[in-house]
């Protein structure tokens, strides 16, 4: 660890991750002349974009909203090659980043914080590393991403497997050569569709385990030229001003009309129309009413159906891939390139884990209860232990030595997800009971996330005081409004990694605020305009 960190003087600030958060966080503090230190598990800069190497891995947000918009000379430099970026090019963006603006020096890589301690005594938070060392500062922000602790499924028999088994988060950085083998894939979900649509065509024989089936929607990628690049960088001050307005941050105004209120065949026009876009739009900016009333949820779910359904040659094979049990958009709706067609392949096979269970995983393969399907290589696409999992993976005690670990697993608390009772000076981003943690464009809410704290951290200073933490009915009532809001929607009654439904045991509770950006927005500055009343400063 760089001698900054390692000197007994406390920092002013630690952040764990060096992801999109991190790094703006970092810049965002050192503006403020802040000593602070970036501490990440990782051997490089990206977060999500690090660990999720797997083949095929792309944002499903436009390239030109998933971008910092904290500085003119970035935006002008960078030039984006397609409409939605590939794992590599976002990983080479934020390098590029990191270069630019200096802050490797203030990051320790290969490093995981193990533990961190409020010190009441000094007004610091202690931290201890799997490298041994111990660093103190006085604010403690977590970047860690909603999808940062992988998920992996207790299958028996998971050790005997002879050949290679591993989870999408941590596919090898020098990559697998899947030419030739017998894989099977383990989860459809938006990492598992895009695997699977990816290597179909490279490997011997693809078995893919789906237990949910999965909506999605065809994605239009064109690349760019400098012609397009202009036409976008022209546009920057509105998308700017666009993203901080919509539901979801991203720049497209959603559809006002009411559905019920339009006749048929406009109805059907207009889905038409989103559809063709081949973008996320007909689930973040088309009816909203989709998330809340079952009527039209179940008649835009069929016209959904109605487009996968048409790509399956085999009707059999169509009945499995169609969705049935939930509505359209009441989970994460991701982005396709031929993944509905893979199912056409002779080389691939689609076990639906409602007919047969998987048993057991066998030295030579995977154990269904309808026999053994040989493998060489099994790829879990089983998601992640999203908005907390991060955090309870460190040994966060606040005051009092209050373990944040055992709290949780009673009840999962924030304070508009920034921070928590009891942990005075811990910043969280992308943590429960926020738009960030689940329902939104992750740049634009995570960016306004680290102007909040950034701004939050700057008045305490300006006001001489050095401590803040949330009281206790200030974070009651925003679990209440959070919950009130939730409640109306059919996204809180479905099962899904947006209401801890993928954790077994896992408390439930919708992990995103749904209220909107805006609305979330306006609650931020609130806070902010009102001295940060309903918060103890000392
Ligand atoms: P996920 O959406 O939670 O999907 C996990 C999949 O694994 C589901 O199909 C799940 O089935 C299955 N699964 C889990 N445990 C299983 C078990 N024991 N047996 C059989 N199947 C099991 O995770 P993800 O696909 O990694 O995606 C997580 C989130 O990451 C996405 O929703 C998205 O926000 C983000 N992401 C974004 C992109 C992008 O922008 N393009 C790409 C990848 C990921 P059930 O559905 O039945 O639980």
């Amino acid at each position: 660890m760089p001698a900054t960190a390692s000197h007994n003087e406390p920092l002013d600030a630690v952040i764990i991750g060096a992801g999109l958060t991190g790094l703006y966080q970092l810049w965002s503090l050192r503006k403020l002349g802040m000593r602070v230190r970036v501490i990440d598990a990782a051997s490089g800069v990206g977060g999500t974009w690090y660990w999720n190497c797997y083949p095929g891995a792309r944002t499903d947000s436009p390239s030109n909203i998933y971008q910092y918009w904290f500085s003119e000379e970035l935006l002008d430099e960078w030039n984006w090659s397609e409409r939605y970026c590939g794992h590599a090019e976002s990983e080479r963006y934020f390098n590029h980043v990191a270069d630019r603006f200096d802050l490797r020096k203030d990051i320790s890589f290969n490093t995981r914080v193990d533990a961190a301690h409020w010190d009441e005594a000094t007004g610091c938070w202690n931290l201890r590393t799997d490298q041994g060392e111990t660093v103190s500062a006085q604010f403690l922000i977590t970047a860690l991403g909603p999808l940062s602790a992988p998920v992996v499924p207790p299958f028996q028999g998971h050790d005997s497997f002879k050949g290679r088994l591993v989870h999408t988060a941590r596919w090898p950085r020098e990559g697998i050569d899947l030419k030739g083998q017998r894989v099977g894939v383990i989860g459809t979900g938006a990492t598992g569709i895009q695997v699977i649509q990816t290597i179909a065509p490279e490997v011997a024989h693809l078995t893919v385990f789906q237990r949910t089936a999965n909506y999605a929607v065809p994605m239009t990628n064109p690349r760019y030229d400098d012609a397009d690049r202009a036409a976008i960088r022209a546009r920057y001050p509105q998308t700017r001003e666009a993203i901080w307005t919509t539901f979801v941050g991203f720049d497209e105004p959603g559809e006002t009309r009411p559905y019920l209120s339009l006749p048929p065949e406009e109805r059907r026009a207009t889905l038409e129309r989103l559809w063709s876009d081949g973008s996320l739009k007909i689930w973040v900016a088309g009816f909203m009413e989709i998330f809340f009333d079952p009527v039209v949820s179940e008649e835009v779910s069929d016209f959904v159906r109605e487009k996968i359904r048409a790509r399956i040659h085999d009707p059999r094979v169509a009945d499995k891939l169609v969705p049935r049990d939930h509505g359209f958009g009441t989970r994460r709706v991701p982005l396709e390139t031929g993944y509905f067609e893979v199912f056409n392949r002779d080389n691939v096979d689609l076990i639906s884990l409602h007919e047969s269970k998987i048993e057991c995983i066998t030295p030579n393969g995977i154990r269904t209860s309808a026999g053994e399907i040989p493998l060489d290589v099994i790829i879990l696409a089983t998601g992640f232990d999203a908005g907390t999992g991060g955090l309870t993976a460190i040994d966060i005690r606040g005051r009092g030595g209050v373990s944040l670990r055992e709290e949780w697993k009673k009840e999962v608390r924030t304070t508009m997800g920034l921070q928590i009772h009891g942990y005075p000076n811990l910043f969280t981003t992308s943590a429960p009971y926020a738009p960030a943690s689940a329902f939104c464009n992750a740049p634009t809410c995570l960016q306004h996330q680290v102007q909040w704290i950034t701004d939050c951290i700057s008045h305490l200073r300006e006001h001489d005081r050095h401590t803040i933490e949330p009281l206790a009915q200030t974070e009651q009532r925003w679990l209440d409004h959070h919950d009130e809001l939730a409640n109306l929607t059919l996204v809180a009654k479905t099962k899904s990694w947006y209401t801890g439904g993928n954790i077994e045991g896992k408390h439930n509770r919708l992990l995103g605020y749904i209220g909107g950006l805006p609305a979330y927005r306006e609650a931020c500055e609130k806070v902010k305009q009102q001295g940060y009343e309903g918060f103890e400063l000392a």
